[in-house]
């Protein structure tokens, strides 16, 4: 089986899909790497390293990808890319079918095997190759080196000769990965947590983590496999209304509610921001999914009398080394499963391999994706 990776071509992506670490084991199963050079840069790992580490070197993206069986990337290829991915291929890499209908469309009139790491089933056996908690694992923690960068207070109490500061009182609003990451995060920096999340399951593990649950008079909002469900807009009203006193006192807030598919949801205000204290900061995680924030752009510092929002934007990106060194280990481990006796041979038969395919043979196997393109949303 050949495996290739090419550099990403995506604006400020600095992750690799295979970083030199990995490659020994997927040599072990019979697997052959190709990776265009320069494909690790961003990540600090050089040609070189991947040379030592056995894979060979290929001087740009058409050598690269010539004769893989599988082309392993981060994100989406293009669809032009697409085009000039052999037919008959495979491709495994963070796809987000739903908002790439176009890219799809080529896939499948390619006959092109696509694996979406983000459709990969949240079962136990598929946690080592679960890509959205490594990279949100990565998120979670940046968001508060993020925010403690802008605070204009220290995060920890200090009691010193000069007086007494008080540590900093964050809220975290969604409490799944990214969100106990930033707990974690924040609790290690000695601020004071607090976290909010629709799902039951969430308080406990909150608290785990040295953090305060906030209890709301709301209905829990439990969806399929660990996640939560949609939320009307009355529940989100009241969301709001409850949650506003929390926020007015918070020196630093981070979001990072989501629902898988959906928009994010909007738990913050534009004048529950102006009720906050002048030098509080907001990191919104979910701004690139329409924003947990009305007041959140992707990628910028929005200054409203005093108060930073922050919309974060190619988070994981920003820690290259190991958010690449995660995402690896969860190829490395899909890849695992679709090889067999050296050959690619991925069996649907095992849910995992199932829930991740978009495109296989000319079809589009994903249902949901399906519907949306018969649906006429392309
Ligand atoms: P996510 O990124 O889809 O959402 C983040 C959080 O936002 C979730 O906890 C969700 O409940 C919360 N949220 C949604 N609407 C909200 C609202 N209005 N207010 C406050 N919070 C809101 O979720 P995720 O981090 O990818 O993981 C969600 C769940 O999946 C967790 O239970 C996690 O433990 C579970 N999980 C399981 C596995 C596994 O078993 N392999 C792996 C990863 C995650």
């Amino acid at each position: 089986m050949h495996v290739s990776v090419p550099r990403e071509s995506a604006p400020g992506e600095r992750r690799v899909a295979l970083v030199p670490d990995v490659l020994a084991r997927l040599e072990a199963k019979g697997i052959e790497i190709t990776v265009e050079s320069g494909a690790g840069d961003g990540a600090l790992s050089s040609d070189e390293t991947y040379v030592e580490a056995g894979a060979t070197i290929a001087a740009d993206w058409a050598a690269a990808i010539a004769g893989a069986d599988v082309v392993c990337k981060v994100q989406a290829p293009t669809p032009e890319e697409a085009t000039r991915l052999a037919e008959g291929s495979s491709l495994v890499c963070l796809l987000q079918p739903a908002s790439n209908l176009e890219l799809v469309k080529v896939l499948a009139s390619r006959r092109i095997g696509a694996f979406s790491l983000d459709l990969l089933p949240r079962i136990s056996r598929a946690q080592s190759m679960d890509a959205l908690s490594s990279q949100a694992t990565v998120t979670g923690y940046r968001a508060v080196l993020i925010a403690a960068e802008r605070l204009p207070r220290f995060f920890p109490m200090f009691m010193t000769a000069a007086g007494t500061v008080p540590p900093a009182k964050v809220l975290v609003l969604g409490a799944g990965v990214a969100g106990l990451q930033a707990i974690a995060t924040a609790r290690r920096l000695g601020a004071v947590v607090r976290a909010y999340d629709v799902r039951t399951a969430a308080k406990e593990e909150v608290k785990s983590l040295g953090a305060a649950f906030v209890e709301l008079e709301l209905e829990a909002q439990e969806g399929e496999g660990g996640y939560a469900r949609e939320q009307s807009e009355d529940f989100l009203t009241r969301q709001r209304e409850l949650i506003g006193k929390e926020v007015a006192a918070a020196d630093v807030v981070i979001t990072t509610a989501a629902i898988p598919g959906r928009r994010a949801p909007m738990l913050v205000t534009a004048a529950m921001v102006e009720g906050m204290r002048p030098g509080s900061v907001i990191v919104d995680l979910a701004a690139e999914s329409g924003g947990n924030c009305e007041l959140s752009q992707p990628g910028v510092d929005v200054d409203v009398n005093g108060v930073v929002v922050h919309g974060a934007a190619d988070v994981a990106s920003s820690m290259p080394v190991h958010a690449s060194f995660l995402y690896a280990r969860n190829i490395a481990e899909v890849l695992g499963l679709m090889v067999s006796d050296g050959a690619f041979a991925p069996d649907f038969d095992d849910e995992i391999i199932a829930g991740m395919c978009v495109t296989f043979g000319g079809e589009v196997r994903h249902e949901a994706t399906r519907q949306l393109l018969e649906g006429g949303n392309a």
